[in-house]
């Protein structure tokens, strides 16, 4: 496998929209890395870059420590599986998946036998036979895949490969793509705008925002710990409250006034606090290390593994999960004392 470096990457469209902003950003060999973002952030002009397919205005593009920024695309040791699987219908998935090879002048022998290979890889060694237009969207979508793994190429760039799926569907191709690269030891770098699926299956993961990378880190740094407030938003985080005054080991936010762990001091004195509703404790006894707030539940989610609640607290919504082992379910207009630990308190620039 290799590693990617893009060093003060700019790509502008026309004369208004800046795709990408002075991207900077080191993939690890080997690594599954995921561009995470909105709609129009980016993603897809980064994957171009890589592939060769869209020219940089700016900035240099290294793999495996090779300036390529001016090879051309079939000279790259990079393939790309697309959102639409972009296979010949009528054509069978063996001369689907051997069409690479054909172009580049593999033997017959040589081709039938990596075909075989790569189709018993992904278990479809039974369908090789058959036309692509009698397969499902999930068993296309696979085909696609092994197109692009069968040339061997260093680095494999997804570009939202599994978001035309069903749900169930999309859950097994998580589990088999993540297995594949692990098991291939390739360079993956994988687009989507879903955060659930970002946090799934990869190693790091990059959120863009109008073409500017906002944070790297591991699914657990991500979620956990977000930089800003679109990184904390994009990962699915309700409960940001303002903070209006700091000192050093408490904030004054909406809420109330809140102890904070020491290692969450910070040198600005606005921004966010983001509370987890998992670490929302309701009516349990309480050690003095907590600090406590008065709330009332507003509405209750039953969703069988654990409880949701929307809570009023000081006339703001806090939502809360509750586990649904041996807890006391609470009712629409209870009053509920809500325990918040200072360690489990993130603070979050603007
Ligand atoms: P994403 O894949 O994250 O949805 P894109 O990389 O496709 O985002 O697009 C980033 C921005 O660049 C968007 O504002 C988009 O409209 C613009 N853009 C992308 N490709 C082109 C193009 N070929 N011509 C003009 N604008 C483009
Ligand atoms: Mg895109």
């Amino acid at each position: 496998p290799s590693s990617i470096e893009l060093k003060g990457l700019h790509k502008r469209f026309g004369r208004d929209t800046v795709a990408l902003d002075d991207v900077d950003l080191t993939i690890e060999a080997g690594e599954f890395f995921t561009l995470l973002g909105p709609s129009g952030c980016g993603k897809t002009t980064l994957l171009r870059i890589l592939a060769g397919l869209e020219e940089p205005d700016d900035g240099r593009l290294l793999i495996g420590g090779e300036d390529i920024t001016d090879i051309p695309p079939h000279r790259r040791s990079v393939n790309t599986v697309f959102q639409s699987y972009a296979l010949f219908p009528h054509l069978s998935v063996r001369d689907n998946l051997a069409f690479g090879l054909r172009m580049r002048g593999e033997s017959a022998a040589e081709r039938r036998r990596k075909v075989d290979e790569v189709a018993e890889f992904i278990q479809l060694g039974s369908l090789v036979e058959r036309r692509v237009d009698q397969l499902s969207g999930g068993q296309r979508q696979r085909i696609a895949l092994a197109r692009a793994l069968i040339c061997e190429p260093n680095v494999l760039l997804l570009d939202e490969p599994l978001s035309a799926l069903d749900a169930g569907l999309r859950g097994q191709l998580q589990v088999e793509l993540q297995r594949i690269q692990k098991r291939l030891g390739m360079t993956f770098v994988f687009v989507t705008h879903d955060q659930d699926e970002a946090m799934v299956m990869s190693d790091r993961i990059a959120v863009l925002d109008a073409g500017i990378i906002q944070q790297v880190g591991t699914p657990n740094e991500v979620y956990e710990h977000p930089r800003n407030a679109f990184v904390a938003r994009f990962m699915g985080h309700d409960n940001l409250f303002a903070i209006h005054a700091s000192q050093e080991d408490w904030v004054d936010t909406e809420l109330g006034r809140l102890r904070l762990d020491p290692a969450e001091q910070r040198q600005e004195q606005e921004g966010w606090l983001l509370v987890r509703p998992e670490t929302l404790e309701l009516n349990a006894d309480l050690s003095e290390d907590y600090n406590r707030l008065e709330g009332q539940v507003r509405e209750r989610l039953y969703r069988g593994s654990r409880v949701e609640y929307r809570l009023e607290v000081n006339g703001v919504t806090v939502m809360a999960t509750a586990s649904n082992v041996g807890q006391r379910l609470h009712n629409v207009g209870d009053k509920v004392a809500v325990g918040v630990h200072p360690e489990d308190l993130v603070r979050v620039a603007s």
